[in-house]
């Protein structure tokens, strides 16, 4: 994704940010000084932000480890300033696998604010008593029945359990992409198959978006409208991503293999894998040693870019030749192949048969294939 670096890997999991993080902490400013607030108190805010972006983390990983369970790796975490995200390479296979994952993030919250609670209701009587005090006047702004003096390291601590609860409730709203939109899918998909089971769930989804959307306009607040924006596109697209996914399982690498395709050696110039380029319909190739071993892929960028610099005279195909890349195998089904083709933006990988090459397997085919199935299945 653009825009994102990493800050941190756990279980070999990164941690990445989106660069629009920043613009929270120029937020927190902009409120504390038309507030008027000291330093001390916006340090305090500014804190409490990162505090809260740690426990959607937690989150994260909540969805991400339960995932791992299943078998299903997680690509990366992504930080935004409208939340968090969990990418899993792909969805769990069952219904109640789905569940689970889904609804282990909101637990990680639920537990962290229950976690968060013993200190303060176990230390005293009375910080027992501004425990309760600080919730009731949560309910009851406008009772001055409970006056109390609270020590800011409990504000913050109540405000951070405060923030949990509300992490974990805002979660569960049955819409896509919260945890409660996959948590009602998975119980519909129990009766009614995953297809079904998303459609219903994106369209519920998107009625709660534009209610969220008509109440941020309302109240005039920006962001929840926004986020009221991205909840309808995300239902929609989450829909489309099933329906593709229930296609491509229809299918495997052998159906979409060519067969017939150049070979580029490690030897040859340069120049004449740019006259194949020219000349022919292949943009990638794969390159082979003097003794028909396969070493890598020549990309297309690769190659274009030598044409442009004007320096290809001089190189070789296995100069350029890129030697990480997957073997595929004619039995593997495309529903577990193609997301990680765009995911790790291979454009061309080789296809393997009992142990003999085949053929290749180009992600612009891929492309058309699908879109030419997508055409006659409406049909039907
Ligand atoms: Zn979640």
């Amino acid at each position: 994704m653009k825009g994102v670096f990493q800050i941190a890997k756990f279980f070999g999991i990164p941690v990445q940010v989106h660069w629009s993080f920043v613009l929270i902490f120029g937020w927190v400013f902009y409120v504390g000084s038309t507030e008027s607030l000291d330093w001390w108190s916006m340090g305090s805010y500014a804190l409490l932000v990162l505090a809260l972006f740690g426990c959607v983390v937690l989150h994260e990983f909540g969805h991400a480890l339960t995932a791992r369970r299943y078998g299903v790796e997680t690509r990366d975490i992504i930080l935004s300033p409208i939340g968090g995200v969990a990418r899993l390479d792909r969805l769990p296979e069952k219904p109640w696998q789905e569940f689970m994952v889904a609804i282990a993030g909101p637990l990680v919250n639920i537990g962290i604010s229950l976690v968060l609670s013993i200190v303060p209701l176990l230390a005293s009587g009375e910080s027992r008593r501004q425990f309760f005090n600080y919730f009731y006047a949560l309910f009851y702004p406008n009772s001055n029945a409970f006056s109390y003096d609270i020590s800011p390291v409990y504000e913050f601590l109540f405000l951070l359990i405060i923030v949990n609860i509300v992490l974990a409730v805002f979660n569960l709203l049955p819409a896509f992409p919260m945890d409660g939109g996959r948590v009602l899918r998975a119980l519909l998909s129990i009766r009614l198959g995953r297809l079904r089971a998303t459609r219903i769930a994106s369209y519920i989804g998107q009625g709660f978006a534009v209610l969220l959307a008509g109440y941020g306009i309302w109240s005039m607040s920006p962001i929840t409208a926004l986020i009221g924006v991205f909840v309808f596109m995300t239902a929609a697209s989450e829909y489309r991503m099933v329906k593709l996914d229930g296609l491509l399982g229809h299918y495997t690498v052998g159906d979409v293999t060519r067969r017939q395709f150049t070979r580029l050696y490690t030897n040859d110039p340069i120049p004449l894998a740019i006259e194949q380029y020219r000349q022919g319909m292949e943009k990638d190739f794969l390159v082979f040693d003097e003794w028909q071993n396969l070493i890598g892929v020549l990309p297309e960028k690769e190659l274009v870019e030598a044409a442009k610099d004007g320096a290809a005279g001089e190189l070789s195909v296995g100069q350029l030749a890129n030697t990480r890349y997957e073997a595929l195998l004619a039995s593997d089904s495309l529903k577990a192949i193609f997301p990680r083709m765009q995911w790790k933006s291979y454009q061309l990988l080789p296809v393997f048969e009992q142990g003999r090459l085949i053929g290749v397997v180009d992600n612009n085919s891929v492309n058309s294939f699908i879109q030419l199935k997508q055409k006659v299945r409406w049909r039907k």
